[in-house]
Parts: structure tokens; C-alpha cells; sequence
């Protein structure tokens, strides 16, 4: 009897199931784009033989928040690079109530684009509450008619037909923040016949941490749809140590039987954010909401071709995709807001239509603005509005944790970028208040340290909590505003600093919770039987890593490095990574519900 030769063969690794067990030593053979045997292969042939001894085998790694659907689409970036050299073989996409494919298109059209071009990794898709919204009633804050829900279930039931796992939230964006507990419950039920998911980015995770986490346990209850409160974490200094309360609440749900879980990733700082609170710049609060409203009624006198043209030069790209020119063409309300929007909220606004129209308005904020700046000097120098400015920005850097949990970012003098606001204050001989305006006004921003190491840690050892990296699309090379930021880090090197910083150095987790929480965690909570696990039958997902090398590169100095120490990656049995580097296959799929 002879057995033809497996495809792979994965020899003298410490396998690790993915289950929270610990490391077993053997062989796993692979055939097709299933593992078919787990244990003592030698003696058995395969055509392609990874020497894993002195290393890790572990299932790919599920990344449970990601907005990948920024990159994959686009052939230069569809390989994955940043998640395969983490060992992730999966990501799910559409995270904090965007979506993961566009508003004037359908699931269909990014699944077939995405399979014809091919992906690095495996994408789950998900459907936003958001997106729908859009569609359906555009940016409007208001409650939506009878008609108009039944229209955003439409779309809703349409997506999960077409393969999305779930629905995605973000309830501290517009226009996801209008929708209510009971709308939210009504919507979210539409998905439960499917087996989807409920994937929240809470309504507030600093001062209402515990009331956003009690909505999420009641959304979850009332709709019966299996949810998870993404990013898990409790924001501010003054909120430190809320996130133990929050678990408590979580906990208790779960014992009476609430399919309630959490993902995190592993780092405390966010950002950019202004040094000065940006209502400082206008005089009082509201301005923007007032600035945004005013263009927007501008905006009605303008032809639908105008119209589209403002749209354009704010666009990345400066191209429509397929089907956006149309979809926009009949929903000129909805256009008018995004572009609106784009002029009130940006500093400065892009493009030389745009940047005429924002100019003739007056409205191009911040300190490019020469207007706006000669304004904010003469306040300044007032002794009553100067009191005030000061107080207020005094006030901001208490609110973001003080001045050494501030780092200076986006200013050309390399001495000061990534210092501390006290040490910058040293540098330059000033008070830290003063020491903000200054380095504002000369364009600067801050990396904030928002969450503590103590409740990232107990975050981690629970057993509900996957691993969710939250990171942006990186561009290799591309630093600019969140691409050279905390969620560049976040995208490069969450996994490898779980494996690395937590689970060797740290010992908070073992590495077999750590492997489980990246693994088979968040695998159940899709409901994907053969995908996270290392066993017979399972989906040839299977990362090695060596636990000496192991470890992140990215940092805020220097995001744009790929993790080390992931040295073979294989997706759906096909070979990614070979010896740390991309083989360029682009063995991924678009994934299900059924996995
Ligand atoms: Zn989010």
C-alpha cells in the first residue's frame, strides 16, 4: 500500500492546536487545502517539505478587526505582506459600521473582484450598519421611516445572502451614532437567521465606557445575534481601571448564556490628535457642525455636475469606480453631505476646486488658514480670550492624560518630533500650554498614550477576548497622517507583539491562550468549525514561527516594518511565506459563514 505524497509536510514543529492546549512535538501533512494528517509522518513523502524543528506550528492567524478592504482590492497591495509576516491567514473586513465594500456597490462585485485578482489572505466581509443607513437615508439625523427600514433590511438580507458574516457598527460616527438601542436591536435581528455577527465599536469608551458596554450586552440579547465590543478598552487616564468593571459586566453576561465577546489589540497608544482642541481655533464650540451645515446649503444651489466634479478632487485617486458616478448622480443629498463634510472637517481641503470654494467661504480651517491663524494670535494676545485659549488647552492636555502621555508628531525639526510634550517644553524654554499652541500652529499633532498596560493586560488573559489588530491599510513606505501612525503599528506588528511582548517576555498569557485567542477564538465566533484549529480535516490555514526571533519591528518612530520571525505562512495548503519572504501566491479566498 502506498500513500502518494502530500503536498506539504510540516516536520518536527511544536504544534500548537489552537484550542489552548499546549505544544504537542510532531508532523502535520497537508493535501489540497486540507491538513490530512497530524502527528508521526515521517517515512511519508511530500513534494514540498518544511523543516519546522526548534518552531512553533500554529492555525493562521484570524486578525478580528481590519480594514482590509482599503488594500486588497488593489492588485500592488493585495498580497497582504504586513499580515503574512505576522502569520494572520484571515481577515475580517468592513469593521466600525463602514463596510466592507462601498456604498454604490453590492457584495457581489467586491467578492468576484476580489477572487479574479486574487489576495494574500482569506477576507470575511462584513456589512455595515452605517453603509446601509447611507444607502438608505443618507447622512440624515432623524429616525427613519417605516419604508425606509424595510429598505435598509433589504440590504441588509441582500449582503448576507451574498456571503457576509455579519454586521458592523461604529456608534461614535454619523450616521451610526442616530440609530438608537431599539433600531440598532430591531436591524441586527435581520442577520440572526444567517448566523452573522454583531461587531460593535461602542457608543463610548472613555466617561460612558460601562453604559456603551450594557448597550452592547442588550443589542445582544434582544437581536440573539452573537456580538462582539471590537476594540476593547477604556479610553483617558481619569477612565483607567474601568475596563476591570466592564470585563465584570461582560463576564456576568456570558454566565447567563449572552453570546457576548470582546477583541483588543495590543497597544496603548492613539492618534494623531490636535495639541489644541480644534474649537479653540474657531472661538466656540460647534463651529464645525455649524460650518458643515452652512456649505451644505450652499451646496443646493450647485448643478449635479458641479456637484460631482467638488466630489472627484476630494476623492483619492480622482477616478469614480464602477457604478459610483450613477449611484451618486441620483442621491444628490447624500453627495452634497459628503462633500460638505469634506470641506468643514478638513484642514485643508484638497483639490483647487475645492480649495477655491473652501477659500471663497472662508472656511479652510487650522493654521494654514492665514485668516484663521491671524485671528487666533489676535485672541491670543487679548488678556481675557488669551486666559481662556490657555485654560482650555490646559485643560486638553489634562483630558489626554498630561503632558508626558503626549508625543509630538508632524513637525519638520527632528529634535522635537516623538518627544514628550514636558521634554519639547524643555527644548524650547516654554510652558507646556504655551509650547502646544506654538508647535500647533506650526502644524504639529499628538500621539496620545489613551489606554493603560495594566488593563490591556487583564484584557488579554480573559478568556472571551480575540485578537483584533485595528490597523490601516499600509501602504509600504507611506507615512503620512494614520499610515505613519499608532494604526500603522497596529497593522505591522499586533500579532508578533502579542507572541513577543505578552506572551515570552511578559508572561501575561500563555502561549497557547495567545495562539487561542488569535486562533479558534475568534473562529467560534463566526461560527467556522474548520478554520483556527490544527487538526485532521481542518483548512490548511498553519503559520511557523520561531519563538527566539519572534518580534515586532514597527514602531511610532519607524512604522513601516515588517515583523520578524514567522517564517513559513500557508493558506488553503499553498505556500506564502517561505523562509520569512512572500512567495507572491495569492492563495486566499473570500470566506463565509460556513467557513
Ligand atoms: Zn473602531
Amino acid at each position: 500500500m502506498s500513500i502518494p505524497p502530500y503536498d506539504v509536510v510540516i516536520r518536527d514543529g511544536q504544534v500548537i492546536d489552537g484550542l489552548g492546549t499546549e505544544p504537542v512535538s510532531g508532523d502535520i501533512g497537508v493535501r489540497g487545502d486540507r491538513i490530512e494528517a497530524v502527528g508521526d509522518l515521517s517515512g511519508y513523502d511530500a513534494k514540498c517539505t518544511i523543516d519546522a524543528s526548534g518552531q512553533y506550528v500554529i492555525p493562521g492567524f484570524i486578525d478580528m478587526h481590519t480594514h482590509a478592504e482599503r488594500g486588497l482590492p488593489y492588485p500592488e497591495l493585495a498580497a497582504s505582506v504586513h499580515h503574512l509576516t505576522q502569520g494572520v491567514t484571515t481577515v475580517l473586513c468592513g469593521a466600525d459600521g463602514y463596510g466592507a465594500w462601498p456604498i454604490y456597490s453590492d457584495i457581489g462585485a467586491l467578492s468576484e473582484k476580489l477572487m479574479a485578482q486574487g489576495i494574500g489572505t482569506n477576507a470575511a466581509l462584513m456589512v455595515g450598519l452605517g453603509q446601509v443607513r447611507r444607502q438608505v437615508m443618507g447622512l440624515a439625523d432623524r429616525l427613519p421611516t417605516g419604508s425606509e427600514v424595510e429598505a435598509m433590511k433589504e440590504r441588509l438580507r441582500l449582503a448576507m445572502e451574498g456571503g457576509a458574516v455579519g454586521i458592523s457598527s461604529g456608534l461614535v460616527f454619523a450616521p451610526d451614532r442616530y440609530v438608537d438601542t431599539e433600531g440598532i436591536i430591531d436591524i441586527a435581528r435581520e442577520v440572526a437567521p444567517y448566523g452573522g455577527i454583531y461587531h460593535t465599536h461602542i457608543r463610548d469608551e472613555a466617561d460612558g465606557l460601562l453604559e456603551a458596554v450594557q448597550e452592547a450586552i442588550d443589542i445582544c440579547e434582544g437581536s440573539g445575534v452573537t456580538t462582539v465590543i471590537t476594540h476593547f478598552k477604556a479610553v483617558y487616564r481619569r477612565n483607567w481601571g474601568k475596563l476591570r468593571e466592564a470585563t465584570d459586566v461582560i463576564a456576568q453576561a456570558r454566565r447567563r448564556g449572552v453570546k457576548i465577546y470582546a477583541d483588543q489589540f495590543p497597544f496603548v497608544e492613539g492618534g494623531p490628535m490636535p495639541l489644541i482642541p480644534p474649537d479653540t481655533w474657531l472661538g466656540a464650540s460647534g463651529v464645525v457642525e455649524e460650518r458643515v451645515k452652512r456649505i451644505s446649503s450652499i451646496l443646493e444651489s450647485l448643478p449635479m455636475d458641479k456637484l460631482l466634479h467638488l466630489y472627484l478632487e476630494m476623492k483619492t485617486g480622482g477616478q469614480f469606480d464602477v457604478g459610483e458616478r450613477e449611484f451618486l448622480g441620483t442621491n444628490a443629498p447624500l453627495l452634497r453631505q459628503m462633500i460638505a463634510g469634506g470641506i468643514g472637517y478638513s484642514v485643508p481641503p484638497v483639490g483647487t476646486a475645492l480649495h477655491h470654494f473652501s477659500s471663497w467661504l472662508g472656511t479652510h480651517q487650522g493654521p494654514g488658514n492665514p485668516d484663521e491663524r491671524a485671528r487666533f494670535a489676535a485672541r491670543l494676545s487679548d488678556s481675557d480670550d488669551g486666559m481662556r485659549i490657555r485654560a482650555e488647552v490646559e485643560r486638553h492636555i489634562a483630558n489626554l492624560g498630561g503632558h508626558d502621555k503626549i508625543s509630538i508628531t508632524g513637525v519638520s525639526d527632528s529634535n522635537l518630533n516623538m518627544k514628550t510634550l514636558g521634554q519639547a517644553a524643555e527644548i524650547l524654554g516654554q510652558t507646556e500650554v504655551e509650547t502646544a499652541i506654538t508647535l500647533a500652529l506650526r502644524g504639529a499633532e499628538a500621539f496620545v498614550i489613551l489606554h493603560s498596560e495594566e488593563d490591556v493586560e487583564y484584557a488579554m488573559q480573559q478568556d472571551f477576548v480575540a485578537t483584533g489588530s485595528d490597523g490601516d491599510y499600509p501602504y509600504f513606505g507611506e507615512g503620512k497622517g494614520k499610515l505613519g501612525g499608532p494604526q500603522a503599528v497596529r497593522a505591522y506588528s499586533t500579532f508578533a507583539t502579542k507572541l513577543r511582548k505578552y506572551a515570552t517576555e511578559r508572561n501575561t498569557i500563555t502561549l497557547a491562550h495567545a495562539v487561542r485567542a488569535g486562533t479558534s477564538l475568534p473562529a467560534s465566533i463566526l461560527g467556522w468549525e474548520d478554520r483556527g484549529v490544527i487538526r485532521e480535516g481542518a483548512v490548511a490555514d498553519i503559520a511557523v514561527f520561531d519563538p527566539k526571533s519572534i518580534r515586532p519591528r514597527s514602531n511610532l518612530s519607524d512604522p513601516h516594518q515588517y515583523s520578524e520571525g514567522v517564517n513559513f505562512v500557508v493558506v488553503n495548503g499553498k505556500l506564502a511565506l517561505d523562509n520569512g519572504q512572500p512567495t507572491g501566491v495569492l492563495a486566499g479566498s473570500v470566506v463565509g459563514r460556513s467557513g
